[in-house]
């Protein structure tokens, strides 16, 4: 047998998992390459708008679309990073940290990653207290003072997890008031534990092996705030730089028609990689089932 794929799916979030469910049931020839299963569905806390479940946890909805996926003997490389995707006569070349893959189509699925925030003390105290992911850190703080940086849904979301959890949380926001969902924000602003300090820039994060304190500007004033725990909620940027034959727009995610189609022919891409306005979990899904089918017809004519 050939050693070329039908198809690789770069990532296993909702778009990926999904593609290689319809890519399984149309008995396709792929692969799914991913660093890790769930992507950030995994990271969320609560989640009350996926339909058929009114409430279900991140961790349990990621659970059970890898259920759905290993239902199907599909081939997975879990663990492994894709570093560049090069499209070569009619193949597209995969290379990653493990190896090298050669396949008709590939369809980019890999999400987006948090920003970080770039100031001094950031790179020195990750994963010592300070953090990207409230869901997966959040029990490590239990009764102890931490900070959240942001103001939008995904510094709102982690504010919601650590008021259980934590004995005062400050929400630190940039701007002039909260900017995330209206609902969020109600319940947190009549939380006593939770400090909401508009305005305010953090400008270092200080300890010594661990976390003790955040420096802040707010106005023109400048604190120190003593916290254990950081949480760096400022949004997400498009995990795309191993792509760099196609167009993408100028926050860097992938431009793709209405079929999923790149300006490369044979390179697909679904899901909160790409310029599609709305970064959910049902349209990640939505959008991974219409990728692969879409791959499905151009496999059929080429
Ligand atoms: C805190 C938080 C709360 C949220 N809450 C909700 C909510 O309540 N409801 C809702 O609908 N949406 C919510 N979202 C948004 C939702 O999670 C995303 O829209 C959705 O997960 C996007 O799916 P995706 O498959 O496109 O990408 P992702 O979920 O980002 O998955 C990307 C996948 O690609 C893999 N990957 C990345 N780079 C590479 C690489 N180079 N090589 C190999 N694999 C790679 C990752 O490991 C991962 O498996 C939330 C997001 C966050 C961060």
């Amino acid at each position: 047998m050939s050693n070329v794929y039908d198809l690789i799916i770069i990532g296993a979030g909702p778009a990926g998992i999904t593609a290689s469910v319809y890519a399984a049931r149309k008995r396709m020839r792929f692969l799914v390459i991913t660093k890790d299963i769930g992507g950030q569905t995994a990271w969320s806390g609560e989640i009350e708008n996926y339909t058929g479940y009114q409430f279900i946890s991140g961790a349990e909805l990621a659970a059970k679309f890898e259920e759905h996926m290993r239902k199907y003997s599909i081939e997975v490389k879990e663990g492994e990073e894709v570093m560049e995707v090069r499209k070569k006569d009619s193949i597209v070349l995969i290379k990653t940290g493990k190896g090298e893959y050669e396949t008709k189509i590939v369809i980019i699925a890999s999400g987006k990653k948090s920003r970080e925030l770039g100031v001094p003390g950031e790179q020195e105290f990750k994963n010592k207290g300070l953090t990207y992911c409230a869901t997966c850190d959040g029990p490590l703080f239990t009764g102890k003072d931490v900070a959240v940086i942001g103001g939008g849904n995904s510094a709102l979301d982690a504010t919601l997890q650590l008021m259980n959890i934590a004995k005062r949380v400050y929400l630190i926001n940039i701007t002039s008031g909260l900017t995330g969902d209206q609902i969020m924000a109600e319940k947190i602003k009549r939380n006593e534990k939770v400090s909401i300090l508009n305005n305010a820039r953090v400008t270092a994060i200080l300890g010594e092996k661990l976390v003790k304190s955040i420096k802040i500007e707010q106005d023109t004033n400048e604190q120190n705030i003593a916290v254990e725990g950081v949480f760096v909620e400022i949004g997400l940027t498009p995990n795309s730089g191993f792509a760099n034959e196609v167009d993408k727009n100028k926050s860097g995610e992938i431009k793709v028609n209405c079929h999923n189609e790149t300006n490369v022919s044979g390179i697909f891409a679904a899901g909160d990689v790409t310029d599609v306005p709305e970064k959910q979990i049902i349209i990640a899904a939505g959008e991974g089932a219409k990728a692969c089918l879409s791959a499905f017809k151009y496999l059929a004519i080429h």
